[in-house]
């Protein structure tokens, strides 16, 4: 291995839409509306992939888990969390931390931030320590501010395993 450290980082966008439940980080929110997509369109897990996959240069969701797949239809996103990290392991990396940031302008995530770092944590097989996650509103600014959709960024760091 020729570095002690890789950063990697992923940003998602999903649309919110209604009769769809909310599910962020792993964790379903009670909510009027949730995320549109193929998959269950866990928009941080979206972003999570990406970030492992950035950081052990893999590529990114959409090479490893196409939208025209119909398998991939309505499928939790845990499981494209699971499959990233598997190939971050086999390539020799383990995270040593990960801090997210999630904006939705409602509903009010502060009583859901616990659940998620654990559920986060729990996928990636690391203690909740390492584990960071952040909830921001858009200031009423755009179409995430206007209730119309959801965004998380993600940061990781992998050391060698
Ligand atoms: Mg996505």
């Amino acid at each position: 291995m020729s570095a002690a450290f890789r950063v990697g980082h992923g940003w998602d966008s999903h649309r919110l839409k209604a009769g769809r439940p909310l599910w962020l980080a792993g964790v379903q929110v009670p909510h009027t509306q949730g995320l549109d997509g193929h998959s269950d369109a866990d928009v941080v897990l979206h972003a999570l992939v990406d970030a492992l996959l950035g950081a052990a240069g893999l590529g990114d969701i959409g090479t490893l888990f196409p939208d025209t797949d119909a398998t991939h239809h309505g499928a939790a996103s845990s499981g494209f969390v699971q499959a990233a990290l598997r190939l971050v392991h086999q390539a020799g990396w383990r995270v040593m931390n990960v801090d997210i940031t999630v904006v939705a302008q409602a509903p009010k995530l502060a009583a859901h931030k616990a659940a998620m770092r654990a559920r986060v944590a729990e996928l990636l097989q690391v203690n909740a320590s390492v584990v960071n996650v952040k909830a921001k509103t858009a200031e009423g600014l755009g179409p995430v501010g206007q209730g119309q959709s959801m965004e998380a960024h993600v940061v990781l760091l992998l050391q060698p395993a």
